[in-house]
């Protein structure tokens, strides 16, 4: 096994690794940062708990003690989807400087624009943030990138489902990309763009896929439950939560709406969480996070975005409320257990109108999902009658009505007009009833 001493890192490094209790390198640290020592420009595939931070943390941290502080302006810059997440990465970054004269500050939103903008003038090495807030200084006059050495874009693929993209070609403007050097991660290929971004803001890069997609989370089990409703999905939760061997457990639910909902359904006086979804202030959300990682409450029941990043140790239990809308989005929620070294179970409630966007989800994980029952709540369905070979329902009431159609059409003369049938309207699904059907468009909350 490689130690940390073998990737040629400085010795204050090592010091501080030591003390963190970093034995060795995980395997995105062993591929990421002899490549980022010799100035290469990386674009890494790695989920969110496999070490990625430490591995672009310990070659930024060596390549800014390798040069001397002539400058004024900024020396790093890391750009991250969330708040959260640059609070924990800043939080790394200290830990691993703490032998080292680096300074690092945090640059984002729900913070004083002016105390920040004072603590920007003092000039830290290194700056750590969300694209928006420095949007926001750029227009202020706040910033000098002019003599970046080293630009990461951190989960580049939530930044670019966020809408962030044009902000981060923005920033990333305002360095000179052959003087410095970028790295880029992202837990998920992304979408689209994610190749524009690539091409204007990487040299070169050098591909490093540590985690493929099929090998992801092998120390979680997933498991899926067919539900009937809404409320049959909030039984099997309060069911699981009472029954399920866990430390901390996170509800993944598609709507605000269904978060605060359900936070209502399960809260008693046995059951402490917390409902974290976008409308709630800066100041909640961390108190959340602070008593979830404390081991106040063990529950928090939250929606995509404001779980997003989010680096817990002890969770063991993701429950997905409703199908998450994309193997991506899956990938991100369940990536939060079963972290290095440690095991977790995964269970998504799987409706009707859910069970080919869970069986897509299949395929592209190249993975089979547990079906489990539980008995004490079974309910009426139980996955679709017959499966195509791709998992999917066979027979959707959509080919059933083109073969119909297609019937009638042999049927009548050429001559003769065709009778259109009168539009049915088709009843909802029963999880539709309720209002809280997945939004056809995606809407960061
Ligand atoms: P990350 O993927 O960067 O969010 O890291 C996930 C967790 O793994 C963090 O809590 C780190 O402190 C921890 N970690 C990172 N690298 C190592 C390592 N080499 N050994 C042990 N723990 C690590």
């Amino acid at each position: 096994m490689t130690d940390f001493s073998a990737l040629g890192l400085h010795e204050r490094l090592l010091r501080a690794l030591t003390e963190a209790g970093y034995e060795a390198p995980t395997p995105v640290q062993a591929a990421a940062i002899e490549p980022a020592l010799a100035g290469r420009d990386l674009r890494v595939t790695a989920q969110t708990g496999s070490g990625k931070t430490a591995a672009f943390v310990l070659p930024m941290l060596q390549r800014l003690m390798d040069k001397p502080d002539h400058q004024v302006g900024t020396r790093a810059l890391i750009l991250l989807p969330t708040r959260e997440l640059a609070r924990q990465t800043l939080a790394q970054v200290e830990k691993l400087a703490r032998y080292t004269f680096i300074r690092a500050e945090l640059v984002t939103g729900g913070e004083d624009f002016k105390v920040q903008a004072a603590r920007m003038r003092k000039n830290p090495d290194i700056l750590i943030g969300t694209p928006g807030r420095f949007i926001e200084h750029l227009t202020a006059n706040n910033l000098d990138f002019s003599g970046l050495l080293m630009l990461v874009l951190d989960e580049a693929d939530r930044m670019l489902d966020l809408g962030l993209s044009e902000d981060v070609l923005r920033l990333a403007a305002l360095s000179n990309p052959e003087a410095r050097q970028t790295l880029l991660f992202s837990a998920t290929p992304g979408p689209r763009s994610m190749g524009e971004l690539i091409a204007s803001v990487l040299r070169e890069p050098q591909e490093l896929a540590v985690n493929r997609v099929q090998e992801l989370n092998e120390n979680t089990r997933q498991q899926i439950i067919t539900v009937d409703d809404v409320q049959h999905r909030e039984r099997l939760v309060q069911w699981l939560l009472a029954n399920e061997q866990y430390d901390k457990a996170i509800v993944f639910t598609n709507t605000r709406e269904q978060a605060d909902r359900l936070g209502g359904y399960l809260t008693n006086p046995s059951l402490k969480l917390y409902v974290l979804h976008g409308e709630k202030d800066q100041k909640f959300r961390k108190q959340a996070l602070d008593r979830l990682r404390n081991g106040d409450i063990s529950v928090l029941v939250a929606t995509d975005v404001a779980a997003r990043g989010l680096d817990i140790s002890g969770l063991d239990l993701v429950i997905n409320f409703d199908m998450p809308r994309s193997g991506d989005e899956y990938l991100h929620r369940i990536g939060r257990t079963g972290r290095f070294g440690s095991h977790g179970l995964a269970i998504s409630l799987v409706g009707a109108h859910e069970w080919n966007l869970m069986a897509s989800i299949e395929r592209y994980l190249k993975q089979k999902f547990e079906p489990r029952v539980v008995e004490a709540h079974p309910g009426a369905y139980k996955g679709p009658k017959k499966l195509k070979s791709s998992g999917k329902a066979a027979g959707s009431k959509k080919s059933k009505l083109k073969k119909k159609r297609a019937q009638t059409d042999g049927k009548v003369s050429a001559a003769a007009p065709r009778k259109v049938p009168a539009k049915k309207k088709r009843p909802a699904p029963a999880d539709l009833k309720e209002g809280f059907a997945t939004p056809k468009r995606k809407k960061p909350d």
